[in-house]
């Protein structure tokens, strides 16, 4: 067998690899790259390989840097099945059409920039429609069942404890080319163990081979059990001073579980039952809507506290969802402490922005930062605590307090992705993607330190015959 590495090599967006086996061309994720706009451009449309010859996409997880390129790949003239687990494949009907509604308005935006300089206008990567092509096309299955994909290719999904649904692909291979048996494991985004509402990883007991996430292979987290705790203290801090805590948080992970542990602090007594909490963000309410049609997944910790009581993890009494715009804007004249939780999670666009820039100037408030916050984003320059930013294009100083917890991140630190792997038998080889460069090399010598010898970080185009 043979694979093609076609993304996410040495970065950690555009998780792509295509698999070569049995005469059989298997993508394994087909996320999009966010990046740099005019590289990011050429790698989501062109691929590295003629989309109609692939016959089979198996995807570990609905965030977008995984499957958000899907619809590019249907539109240029993909027609196979789309493997993924149910929950996934609920969630993505939502994400997809986000996504093309993200890239309708940017188009548009850059169009009218075009037009006034004489430029060439551009289409978007796809559209709403090329989204909904895609539905069809989605072969869902239930963790821990095996299913045949292929000639002498059996495929089945382990819990990946990252996201809803996500998943680690487990593909048992009978290779015709060389009549062995071998088994290859991507883990997809390796999630942590104690997150709030996710599964536990499934631990692999044995494998030949492992395509391995590595975002952070060279760092450490904040103890997740520690979490509540400190968003306890922060929120308490800021209602005593009178003032309101924003969280900015992507609509699929971080806001469910922000909801979630808010919830248990509510019916602790750890906040003030008179607080309001507001989710403002369409898409978190539909894929919150998904949640509660996946409770069975959810872990033991949610189901013992909310499921069996038949208690709605994602409602209670002082949480409000908001959809329309014009109740958005009346949060504006909210008076007094309240939560506001919205997207986007690296404050870029969408809701948040209006929100912050009513509630950056004034010292009593807070802005709670709980995801990952990229170079060159809004959040990122909150979190390094820049004086004066700019919302819309307009200056303002920043007095609101900033505040940053890493404790929900939801991928795997150093020492989980070194327990995971050294607790796998007969490995043969790990392929390190989805890390930057250094992530990746440093964390390739943590794994030579433990033994494991044979580890290789593939680029972009590589080739790998097994
Ligand atoms: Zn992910």
């Amino acid at each position: 067998m043979k694979i093609l590495f076609q993304g996410a090599d040495k970065e950690v967006t555009g998780s792509r690899h295509l698999l070569e086996i049995n005469g059989y061309k298997i993508l394994l994720d087909c996320g999009l790259y966010q990046g740099h706009r005019e590289d990011e451009r050429k790698k989501n449309t062109e691929f590295g390989f003629d989309p109609k010859e692939i016959d089979i996409v198996v995807l570990s997880h609905a965030h977008i840097d995984h499957s958000g390129n899907i619809p590019n790949l249907v539109k240029q003239g993909f027609k196979g099945p789309i493997y993924c687990t149910h929950p996934t494949a609920d969630l993505l009907k939502y994400m997809l059409l986000d996504s093309a509604y993200i890239q309708e308005r940017e188009v548009e935006y850059l169009n009218e920039k075009k037009k006034k300089t004489g430029e060439p206008l551009i289409e978007p990567l796809y559209d709403s429609q090329d989204a909904e092509d895609t539905f069809p096309l989605f072969r869902s299955i239930s963790f821990n069942e095996s299913q045949k994909i292929a000639k002498g290719v059996t495929l089945c999904f382990r819990a990946a404890g990252h996201i809803l649904g996500s998943a680690i692909p487990v593909l048992t291979i009978n290779d015709q080319a060389d009549s062995k048996t071998k088994t290859l494991v991507f883990s997809g985004d390796l999630g942590r163990k104690n997150m709030p509402l996710i599964q536990n990883p499934y631990q692999i007991e044995e494998a030949d081979y492992l395509i391995s996430e590595c975002t952070y292979g060279n760092r450490l987290h904040a103890n997740i059990l520690e979490a509540e705790e400190r968003l306890a203290e922060i929120v308490n801090k800021t209602i005593a001073r009178g003032g309101k805590i924003l969280i900015p948080a992507f609509s699929l992970g971080r806001t469910q579980e922000m909801i979630y542990s808010l919830h248990k602090m509510f019916n602790d007594g750890r906040i003030p039952d008179s607080l309001p909490i507001y989710v403002d963000s369409p898409l978190s309410v539909n894929v919150t809507d998904v949640f509660r049609e996946h409770l069975g997944v959810l872990d033991e910790e949610t189901q013992k506290l909310f499921i069996e009581q038949n208690e709605d993890p994602f409602g209670f009494a002082r949480l409000k969802y908001i959809q329309s715009v014009e109740e958005s804007k009346a949060l504006n004249n909210h008076k007094g402490p309240c939560i506001i939780i919205s997207s986007s999670g690296m404050v870029e666009h969408g809701r948040i922005l209006h929100h912050l820039k009513n509630s950056i100037e004034d010292h009593r408030n807070t802005l709670l930062i709980v995801g990952y916050q990229a170079q060159n984003t809004l959040g990122r320059k909150l979190v390094e605590k820049e004086k004066i930013v700019k919302i819309f294009g307009k200056p303002y100083p920043v007095k609101i307090e900033v505040a940053i917890m890493n404790e929900y991140s939801a991928h795997a630190d150093k020492n989980d992705l070194l327990d995971f792997i050294t607790q796998i038998k007969n490995l043969k080889k790990v392929i390190l993607v989805h890390g930057e460069e250094d992530a990746a090399e440093d964390f390739k010598t943590s794994l030579e330190e433990k033994g494991i010898k044979d580890v290789f970080i593939p680029s972009y185009g590589d080739t790998l015959e097994l």
